[in-house]
C-alpha cells in the first residue's frame, strides 16, 4: 500500500504566554512512500516525527494537507478504520493478560462483517505470534519476558489485524545495545518477510540508516532530504544532514575559498575551479583523510586509537568546529605517535563545502 502525504501540516497552539506563536510540528510535508518499503523517518528529538506519524494513523488530525492510502483519501477516517499497525517506544502491554491475550486483543473488538470466530482469531494469533518467533511465549504473562520479548508482543500485535501499513515509533528506545541491534534486524526480516508499507521513526541515524530503504531527515517540522540512506550520506544537501548523518561524525572546518583555493586557515587543502572567493565550512567524513608525509592540511596528533581493521586518529586544529578531529585510516599505514603533528591529504568526494551563512551545498569541481 503506497502512502502518500500532500502538504501536511500540524500546529499545535503555543503553551508559552511570552510567545505565543504557534509551533509547527509537522511544516508542509509532500512526500510518497512507495508500496512494500521500509521507511527510516529520521531527525533529532521534538523535530515532528510522532506527529508525523500520529497523522498518519489518524491519532491526531493534521492543521492542512492530506494523506491518501493507495488511492483512498484516509485524511479524515478514524484510526480504527485506517488499517494502521502501531508499534511505540514503550510496549504498551496488559500485564493482567497473556501474551496470547494481547495479540488477540485488537480482534476481539471486530465487529459486523468483520468479527471472527474463536477458532479464526487463534489461528490469526499463531500465525503473527510465529512471525515474531514467540510461539513458545504465550501463555506468559508480559511481566515474564524481556525487553525484546516484550516488543516483539506489541509487533504481533501490530501485525494480527494484517495492517496496511505498519507505524513504529522508537521501537527499539527501550532495548539494550545488543538487543536492540537483535530486533532491528528481526523488523527488517518481518518488514521484508510481509511485505508491509512500514513507517520507522528513529533519532538515531545509524538505527535508520541500517534498515531502511529510504530515509527522510527532518529538522524543526520541515524535511531536509529523502533517499536511499548511502545517497543521502554521499551527497547531503546541507550542514544538518552532512552532520546528523556518519559515526564517527563528520569533521567541520571554517575554511574558505581564495582564487580557486580551498584553504583551511594556512592549509591550501584542494584545488576547486568553480567556486567565487568566499568563506565557507568545511566538511570532511572521518574516512576522507588520507595520511600523508607532504599533505596539506596539517593537524595537532592528540591520540592514536587502534580499532583492529582501522586506525582513528584524533586530532586538533585551530579551525575546526568540533573538538577533536577524528579520521578513519587503514590500520596497514603507520602513524608515527611520538610526532606532535599529522599530516593529511583529503579524497574530494569525501569533503563537502556548504555556505557559511545558508549552510546550503556548495558543489564544486576539482
Ligand atoms: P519527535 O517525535 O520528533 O521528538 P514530536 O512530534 O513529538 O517530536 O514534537 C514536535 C514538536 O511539536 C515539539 O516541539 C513538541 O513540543 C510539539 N508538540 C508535540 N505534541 C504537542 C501537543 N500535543 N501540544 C503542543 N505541542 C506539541
Ligand atoms: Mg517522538
Amino acid at each position: 500500500m503506497k502512502v502518500v502525504l500532500q502538504n501536511l501540516t500540524k500546529k499545535f497552539p503555543s503553551r508559552n504566554k511570552k510567545n505565543p506563536q504557534d509551533v509547527i510540528a509537522v511544516n508542509d510535508f509532500t512526500f510518497e512512500i512507495p508500496d512494500g518499503k521500509l521507511i527510516g523517518l529520521l531527525g533529532p528529538s521534538g523535530c515532528g516525527k510522532s506527529t508525523t506519524l500520529n497523522l498518519i494513523s489518524g491519532l491526531q488530525s493534521p492543521t492542512s494537507g492530506k494523506i491518501y492510502f493507495g488511492e483512498d483519501d484516509v485524511t479524515d477516517l478514524p484510526p480504527e478504520h485506517r488499517g494502521v499497525g502501531l508499534v511505540f517506544q514503550s510496549y504498551a502491554l496488559y500485564p493482567h493478560l497473556t501474551v496470547r491475550q494481547n495479540i488477540m486483543f485488537p480482534l476481539q473488538n471486530l465487529k459486523g462483517a468483520q468479527k471472527l470466530s474463536k477458532e479464526q482469531m487463534a489461528e490469526k494469533v499463531l500465525k503473527a505470534a510465529g512471525l515474531v518467533q514467540i510461539d513458545e511465549l504465550l501463555d506468559r504473562k508480559p511481566n515474564e519476558l524481556s525487553g525484546g520479548q516484550q516488543q516483539r508482543v506489541a509487533i504481533a500485535r501490530a501485525l494480527v489485524k494484517t495492517p496496511r501499513v505498519l507505524l513504529l515509533d522508537e521501537p527499539l528506545s527501550n532495548l539494550d545495545a545488543r538487543l536492540r541491534l537483535q530486533t532491528r534486524e528481526e523488523i527488517r526480516r518481518i518488514q521484508k518477510e510481509t511485505r508491509l508499507t512500514t513507517i520507522f521513526v528513529t533519532h538515531d541515524q545509524e538505527e535508520a540508516m541500517s534498515i531502511s530503504d529510504m530515509i527522510v531527515v527532518m529538522k524543526d517540522g520541515v524535511i531536509q532530504q529523502i533517499g536511499k540512506p548511502q545517497d543521502v550520506y554521499d551527497d547531503p544537501v546541507n550542514l544538518f544532514v552532512a552532520k546528523f548523518l556518519g559515526t564517527p561524525p563528520i569533521n567541520v572546518f571554517d575554511g574558505r575559498v581564495v582564487r580557486g583555493h580551498l584553504m583551511i586557515g594556512n592549509d591550501d587543502i584542494l584545488t576547486v575551479t568553480n567556486i567565487p572567493d568566499q568563506e565557507v565550512y568545511v566538511a570532511i567524513r572521518p574516512e576522507g583523510f588520507i595520511l600523508q608525509d607532504d599533505g596539506p592540511l596539517c593537524c595537532n596528533l592528540s591520540n592514536v586509537e587502534v580499532m583492529g581493521r582501522d586506525v582513528s586518529i584524533v586530532s586538533t586544529h585551530e579551525k575546526s568546529l568540533n573538538v577533536t578531529i577524528r579520521s578513519i585510516i587503514d590500520a596497514d599505514n603507520p602513524v608515527d605517535r611520538e610526532s606532535d603533528t599529522v599530516r593529511f591529504a583529503v579524497k574530494p568526494h569525501k569533503v563537502f563545502l556548504f555556505g557559511k551563512t545558508s549552510e546550503e551545498r556548495i558543489h564544486f569541481e576539482v
